[in-house]
């Protein structure tokens, strides 16, 4: 078991309108460490009912959040933030157990996802109207910005606390109350989060978190005319399924979706730093985010040395289990995701790519795989279209500006991307033509809770963070005021 200071955070329940509760009949899934195979406990295995409920008390709940001032709010929102970091070394421990991720790095996602809670419940302040002159003499325009609603989230497992804080803490702040489904692999991080948010004071109903059957409880948020708005981060297959579902209620809906991030190093770079960035990009939580570098294009000039320094720098990560002092690759989360690896370097070596580091399933078993490098990688391999999501780093060979866009911008995806480069006019040419909703710029790393992280093409729709953040939450009301 894990050796919690406060065991009080491993709820083996799902939580609906306050209230820590199983599933109706009694049903339940279990959760594993993808370290060890090792079974960490269970969760309600909920359906159709269960989400009803919650999504009836939320709507019961909705009057009297919304009816708080903003200030009101905020405070309830600072409390949960400070207890989330107060609470970080369990929280920590929760998500690395069950998603495998490098201890430092579920340290560092706590933090990330507290900083939402505390952003939004700043924001929440600043959610102003407008007044427009209006055409007419006897008339005033007035804007309002009111809370959408019920809100409903679906959540990945690749960052357990930080998709759902990204989601709640705008809901929240704007006077939304939520139901919340977290993913199967990583509920346990989401309840610790319902735990903590309950001690911080969100009302009975505000938050809640229902565990089972994604298609079943999916049905049901997305089927319910009570839901306003639905935020999903996961899988574009399943966004776009979630968007049709929606289609009947014509709810609100912010997607973030799929990527397959170019990151681009030109000639004129500074080739050290862009390795840096290659490494804090691609390898960041074993490959499994959806703004990991996926595509690395590198010009003809600087390609021999730039694979060299990146294949000293990839040899240097170590893998293991995420709890083991100085391990800076985990496990993948499942063996679905280590086949998918698999088959990327596979479909390349037939194709001529040429592995210059790892290219394996590792020693350790499980989700385990190699760190790989592969280089000689051309667009009509596997890996220039899907993202695989895990520790491979694919090196494209380019000679002009010209043709690395156009290949850059073919994909579906426009979630991030990425280029090195200290030429000014080309930094803005190339900023300005990638077709993505974030542009890296001599940096690999590009998340933060200040700044609008979403894609354009089929990487989704909304933003999540920044100002901009809580607008996916709000509803604009015109205020015409006559007889003046
Ligand atoms: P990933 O590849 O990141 O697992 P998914 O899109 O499969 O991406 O999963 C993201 C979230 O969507 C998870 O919470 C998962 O349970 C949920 N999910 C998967 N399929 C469905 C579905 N048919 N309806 C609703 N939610 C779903």
């Amino acid at each position: 078991m894990l050796q919690l200071k406060d065991p009080s955070l491993l709820r083996q329940q799902g939580y609906i309108n306050g209230a820590w509760c199983n599933a109706d009949d009694g049903g339940t899934r279990a959760v594993t460490n993808p370290a060890t195979g090792d079974k960490l406990g269970t969760v309600p295995d909920m359906g159709t009912d269960e989400t009803r409920r919650a999504i009836e008390a939320a709507q019961a709940a909705w009057p009297a959040w919304r009816k708080k001032t903003a200030r009101e709010r905020a405070a309830v929102l600072r409390k949960w933030n400070d207890l989330m970091l107060a609470n970080a070394d369990d929280l920590a421990l929760i998500m690395t157990a069950e998603q495998g991720k490098p201890l430092a790095e579920s340290k560092g996602e706590i933090a990330y996802a507290a900083s939402f809670i505390e952003w939004f419940g700043e924001e929440a302040k600043r959610t102003y109207g407008d007044t427009i002159p209006s055409p007419a003499p006897d008339n005033r325009i007035v804007v309002i910005k009111e809370p959408i609603g019920v809100c409903a989230a679906i959540t990945p497992w690749n960052f357990p606390a930080a998709m759902i804080t990204r989601k709640a803490g705008p809901a929240l702040a704007a006077g939304c109350p939520m139901v919340l489904k977290p993913a199967e692999a990583t509920p346990f991080s989401a309840l610790a989060l319902a735990v903590l948010a309950e001690r911080a004071g969100v009302p009975a109903g505000v938050l809640n978190v229902v565990t089972g059957s994604s298609k079943v409880i999916g049905a049901e948020m997305t089927g319910n005319p009570i839901v306003r708005k639905l935020s999903f981060t996961g899988s574009t297959a399943v966004g776009k399924l979630l968007m049709e579902q929606c289609a009947a209620t014509i709810k609100k809906i912010s997607l973030e979706l799929g990527g397959n991030a170019p990151f681009i190093v030109f000639d004129d770079a500074d080739l050290d730093a862009a390795v840096e960035g290659a490494i804090a990009s691609k390898f960041r939580n074993t490959g499994q985010t959806c703004v990991c570098a996926n595509r690395i294009y590198v010009q003809d000039g600087v390609y021999n040395q730039f694979a060299d320094k990146l294949v000293a720098a990839v040899a240097k990560l170590k893998v293991g289990n995420g709890l083991d002092s100085g391990v800076t690759q985990g496990p993948l989360i499942d063996e679905k995701a280590v086949q998918k690896v698999e088959q990327h370097v596979a479909d390349a070596l037939a194709k001529g790519g040429r592995v210059l580091l790892g290219g394996k399933r590792h020693a350790l078993g499980h989700g385990f795989f190699e760190p790989t490098v592969i280089a000689d990688v051309t667009a009509d391999m596997k890996i220039a279209r899907e993202e695989t999501f895990g520790p491979m780093a694919p090196l494209f060979r380019f000679k002009t500006d010209d043709e690395v866009l156009a290949q850059a911008n073919d994909t579906e995806f426009g979630l991030a991307s990425y280029f090195y480069s200290r030429d000014i006019g080309r930094i803005w040419r190339v900023a300005e033509a990638l077709e993505s909703g974030i542009v890296g710029i001599n940096t690999g790393l590009i998340s933060n809770e200040v700044a609008p992280f979403g894609g354009v093409k089929q990487s989704g729709m909304g933003r999540e963070g920044s100002h901009y953040g809580i607008d996916d939450y709000l509803v604009i009301k015109y205020l015409c005021m006559g007889g003046i």
